[in-house]
């Protein structure tokens, strides 16, 4: 199919393309500079130049699940496992209030360690001593009554990837036990619940083509998240995909140019994924239209032991450090961090 720079005008004010206008788009560099400055105005048209920080607390790296391109997978048995207290989610916590941040990140692989029982008595801990933060959890599948039990417990945000939404894309990634139908079933049950939702996918994962692509922008448009979170898929050698290719740092920037088009309102991270493939990955994701950033808070003798992938940046600096950081990286960008809780703007 051949197309012209109308393209990006069209998706800019219809939100939507066909699907073959979409993947040819989406192979396309040609029209980069023109996606990135129309989405750099859509972004600034809802959020002006404000780029909001969550403090991201990687609380276990123990998990059940044995996702084919994950480095914390059960069957990596040379990871060193680690888990947090209660006291030590609640320092992290603590320090990263008085540092600005007003959103606390719990993620985690699904360890079932945390029942329950254990994950409310948590939640409900940093919903009382920080009631004016938002609490959001990464903590994959589970049952709806769960779900509704963190919630009540004072969580009101959740990130769930939906990783890819072609089934037999799905089954390439994940073991037989693992279905994208219940990743889906999940996404409905947190939206119905009351969670301020969010989804997303790796760019350039093992088997990925551009029409699995189209299918994650339909089911984005199916769910109309607040928060999507994209990054490249980038390889770990203790994982069946260690001969694969990392994701590329193009597709991965107009992947992000062509959500903020799409869906004006969201909240969009340029992830440390994107700062792992190139140096100044994030600050390139928030030019192409990104508007969140997610430091770091977790103390840094277990940084290094989170590893979904290989070469993660920013495992050796304190929380702090890591603040100065992405605050200069930001502003090298052209945009201002914002210490509020940041709720999406619909
Ligand atoms: N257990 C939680 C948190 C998963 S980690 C859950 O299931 O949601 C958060 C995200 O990291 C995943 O959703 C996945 O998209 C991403 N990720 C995992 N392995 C990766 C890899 N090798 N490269 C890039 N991103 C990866």
């Amino acid at each position: 199919m051949v197309i012209s720079e109308n393209i990006v005008k069209m998706l800019a004010q219809k939100r939507n393309l066909t699907d073959d206008e979409f993947v040819a788009l989406i192979e396309s560099a040609e029209y980069d500079d023109l996606l990135f400055a129309e989405s750099d105005r859509a972004r600034r048209a809802v959020y002006a130049d404000e780029v909001y920080i969550r403090g991201l607390i990687e609380f276990t790296n123990y998990c059940k699940n044995d996702c084919y391109y994950c480095g914390i997978r059960k069957g990596n048995k040379d990871a060193v496992r680690y888990r947090l207290d209660k006291q030590e989610i609640l320092e992290c916590c603590r320090e990263g209030y008085a540092l600005g941040f007003r959103t606390f990140v719990l993620q985690g692989g699904e360890d079932p360690y945390f029942t329950d029982a254990i994950f409310c008595d948590i939640i409900s801990a940093i919903r009382s001593e920080f009631p004016d933060c938002a609490i959001t959890l990464s903590v994959g599948e589970k049952q709806r009554k769960s779900y509704q039990a963190y919630f009540d417990a004072g969580a009101n945000r959740y990130l769930l990837r939906h990783e890819t939404a072609d089934a037999a894309h799905y089954c390439r990634l994940h073991p037989e036990c693992m279905s994208l139908e219940n990743r889906k079933r999940c996404l409905f049950d947190l939206k119905d619940i009351g969670y301020q939702v969010g989804s997303g996918f790796m760019v350039g994962s093992p088997y990925q083509t551009s029409r699995n692509l189209v299918a994650d922008l339909r089911f984005l448009q199916e769910l109309e998240p607040d928060m999507i979170g994209i990054g490249p898929y980038i390889t770990h050698a203790a994982t069946p995909f260690r001969n694969e290719k990392n994701g590329g740092l193009e597709l991965t920037l107009r992947m992000i140019a062509i959500l903020r088009l799409m869906f004006p309102y969201a909240l969009i991270p340029a992830t440390t994924a994107l700062g792992t493939i190139a140096p100044d990955g994030r600050e390139r994701g928030l030019k192409a239209g990104a508007n969140v950033v997610m430091p770091n808070l977790s103390p840094v003798r277990v940084r290094r032991l989170y590893e979904l992938y290989e070469n993660k940046i920013c495992t050796g600096e304190e929380a702090a450090q890591c603040r100065g950081c992405l605050e200069r990286r930001v502003e090298s960008a052209g945009y201002k961090i914002v210490t509020s809780v940041g709720n999406v703007r619909r």
